[in-house]
């Protein structure tokens, strides 16, 4: 379910020497809560009206969490006409009128749409799946989906033979999004994080721990 934005301000504030943006937005959830999206501002969204000093006592209460917040997505921060795809981060320029859905000339993408560019990175992510499909045992015979996820890259339903990865992989260098897949396929194999698991894992992405630890500077990109 997806609430309505009621209200939204943002306001400047300094933490650890460097400026922040707030945003504050007013929607029906049940608790207020604190996160950081991808243009590194830190969004409040409260279903109560906050006056910007209850906002500041609020993130002051949550002093902990909000810089543990900041440290992760200390790596990444996009402007706000920007577009970080596959990891390379372009200039978007919208244009509404434009004769193809989009374009990519050297670090700018021209686009009618952005949902068109991201439509075609899924395309190009699936088509990794089944590259790995090959690799791996074939009688896995595996199925693939996108959705948004809060917290995870991707999820293996063992049983169900279905592998559900988040959209945002969008946002990260095709080798992490690798290292995503191989990941999953591994549950069909060893079900649970154990030291078998990143065994198998390892067979097939040697560099894991290197790509488990960069994939977590785009983890502000898991909505
Ligand atoms: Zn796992």
């Amino acid at each position: 379910m997806k609430y309505k934005v009621k209200s939204e301000y943002s306001f400047p504030i300094i933490r650890n020497d460097k400026t922040y943006t707030v945003r504050v937005i007013r929607k029906d959830v049940k608790r207020a809560s604190i996160a950081i999206n991808h243009h590194g501002e830190i969004v409040l969204t409260s279903s109560s009206p906050y006056t910007k000093q209850e906002v500041v006592s609020f993130l002051q209460k949550n002093a902990t969490i909000l810089d543990k917040l900041l440290n992760k997505v200390s790596f990444i921060s996009l402007k706000d006409h920007e577009i970080m795809l596959f990891g390379t981060i372009y200039e978007g320029v919208c244009i509404p009128t434009f004769q193809t859905n989009y374009k990519i000339e050297g670090n700018t993408i021209y686009y009618k749409e952005i949902h068109y560019i991201y439509q075609d990175a899924l395309k190009e992510i699936a088509k990794q799946f089944e590259a790995f499909k090959q690799v791996f045992d074939q009688h896995i015979n595996a199925t693939i989906s996108f959705r948004k996820m809060k917290t995870r890259w991707g999820v293996c339903y063992i049983r169900k033979k279905k592998i559900v990865l988040t959209t945002a992989l969008v946002h990260v260098p095709k080798d992490l999004i690798q290292y995503v897949i191989v990941h999953e396929f591994c549950h069909f194999i060893e079900a649970n994080h154990s030291k078998n698991f990143y065994l198998e894992v390892k067979k097939y992405y040697p560099n894991y721990l290197d790509a488990r630890k960069k994939l977590k500077q785009y983890s502000c990109f898991l909505p």
